[in-house]
């Protein structure tokens, strides 16, 4: 497959400055986060901080635990959500309706931690 990895996004990380906000599923509990495909920051959700503008969990030592079930968020099968995942999630849907969030397709920086 040469055609670039799809992911969808939310908005650009404020931390590195240049990374897409990627929705992520983990595969260990299917709770969808959010990551930087650049510098792996991730948030659980918009709840607190639509803007994801600060506290953030890091990436430790090459491991990316999920926040909710410590599975890893780059080892398959977590992946980048797909659309009918991010419709089931209840945080995003409660932030687009609350006009705080918006989701963009686009296409992953980094394929080689996707699946498919
Ligand atoms: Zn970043
Ligand atoms: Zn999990």
């Amino acid at each position: 497959m040469s055609e670039k990895r799809r992911m969808y996004y939310v908005g650009f990380c404020r931390i590195c400055g240049t990374g897409p906000l990627g929705l992520r599923e983990c595969g260990g509990c299917g709770a969808v986060v959010v990551l930087c495909d650049e510098c792996d920051a991730v948030w659980t959700d918009a709840g607190t901080n639509s803007d994801f503008a600060a506290k953030p969990l890091f990436a430790q030592e090459g491991e990316l635990p999920c926040p909710h079930c410590e599975a890893s968020l780059i080892e398959k099968p977590s992946r980048w959500a797909h659309k009918k995942t991010i419709d089931a999630t209840p945080w995003v849907q409660e932030a687009l309706q609350a006009g705080t969030l918006e989701v963009k397709r686009g296409s992953a920086l980094s394929p080689e931690i996707d699946e498919e």
